[in-house]
């Protein structure tokens, strides 16, 4: 077990189907012992995503806003703030008063609506250890100003249950450059901007631990800086849009010209995903933040069919909690 986690239905549930068709597949081929080698071989670094739905919050079932986790060491590192996560996190197993590091992509609502509200369900749920957050501008200017729309419940807090100040438990690291954002023992954490238009502060990250690489996408239409820092990675979780989905969904909408103009400069369509995986060089692409977000008739196979004429790797159509 990974000091500082519980493990939930959620996580066994997911282990266990990891494992069982890891072993499903062995058991084929071998006796039990090379399975048990199998699952000892898994990567030490965990990847779950917790929310795997983009575009802006439509209050319906289906998947939840971006969010990833990565839990390196045993500590957790979440990877935007897109609406539930706090639920996500605790689905996924992970105590949400063991939050340490937060990193945010860019600023659209499906990846930082809920970053507030994370460090606040944090600190209710027992916080008293430092909290790093990472993003572009405004970071710091939206920490104050959760801090002053949310002043009156923090204070009275304080004094009634003895709590500590949250406000000081939060640190905001503002940047606005590709390069190193932060380093320890367990992790290094590299950004590139990426091309996310009109946003010009959109950023990819790069997580190198001692046993994987995982890079996040953020959003992003076909981006160099993202194939660099991507370059020869174990991982790479990117951003999806199926064409004839968003054509479908188009059709509904009365602003649909000036949609469809931005979705298309501002996010990667699945052929040009399979060029970007294949010159990156990816061991795994893992799809995710899927424009459109709840389409059932798009199925996985559709998902995967334009990224495959391009990239040769293994493809997984993400979904929520899935662990990686
Ligand atoms: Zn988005
Ligand atoms: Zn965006």
């Amino acid at each position: 077990m990974l000091p500082g986690l519980i493990v939930g239905g959620e996580m066994i549930s997911s282990f266990r189907r990891n494992f069982l068709s890891g072993a499903a597949a062995f058991v084929a081929t071998a006796a039990l012992a090379p399975v048990r080698a199998q699952v000892t071989a898994k990567p030490k670094t965990r990847l779950v995503l917790l929310g795997t739905g983009g575009g802006p919050r439509i209050v319906a079932p289906g998947r939840s806003k971006s969010a990833n986790l990565i839990v390196a060491n045993g500590v957790p590192y979440v990877v935007d703030c897109g609406e539930g996560v706090a639920h996500q996190m605790v689905r996924a197993g992970v105590a949400l008063s063991a939050l340490r590091y937060i990193f945010i992509t860019h600023h659209h609502s499906d990846h930082n609506l809920d970053y507030g509200n994370l460090v606040y369900d944090a600190w209710a749920a027992g916080l008293r250890a430092a909290v790093e957050a990472y993003g572009p501008p405004p970071i710091k200017a939206m920490t104050e100003a959760y801090w002053q729309l949310n002043r009156f419940d923090i204070e009275t807090r304080i004094g009634d249950e003895s709590r500590p100040d949250l406000r000081k438990l939060v640190t905001a690291h503002e940047f606005n450059a590709p390069g190193l954002v932060m380093q320890n023992a367990d992790v290094k954490v590299t950004a590139a901007r990426v091309r996310h238009p009109p946003i010009v502060h959109a950023y990819a990250y790069r997580f190198d631990a001692a046993d994987r690489s995982i890079v996040i996408s953020g959003d992003t239409t076909t981006s160099p800086e993202l194939i660099a820092l991507a370059k020869d990675a174990d991982v790479l979780v990117s951003e999806v849009m199926h064409l004839g989905g968003l054509e479908a969904l188009l059709k509904k909408v009365p602003n649909a010209a000036t949609l469809r103009g931005h979705l298309l400069a501002s996010h990667i369509v699945t052929q040009d995903l399979g060029k970007l995986a294949a010159a990156a060089g990816v061991k795994t692409l893992v799809l995710t933040h899927f424009v459109p977000p709840d389409d059932n008739s798009i199925t996985d196979d559709m998902w995967t069919e334009g990224v495959r004429k391009h990239y040769k790797g293994e493809i997984i159509v993400g979904r929520d909690l899935m662990e990686i």
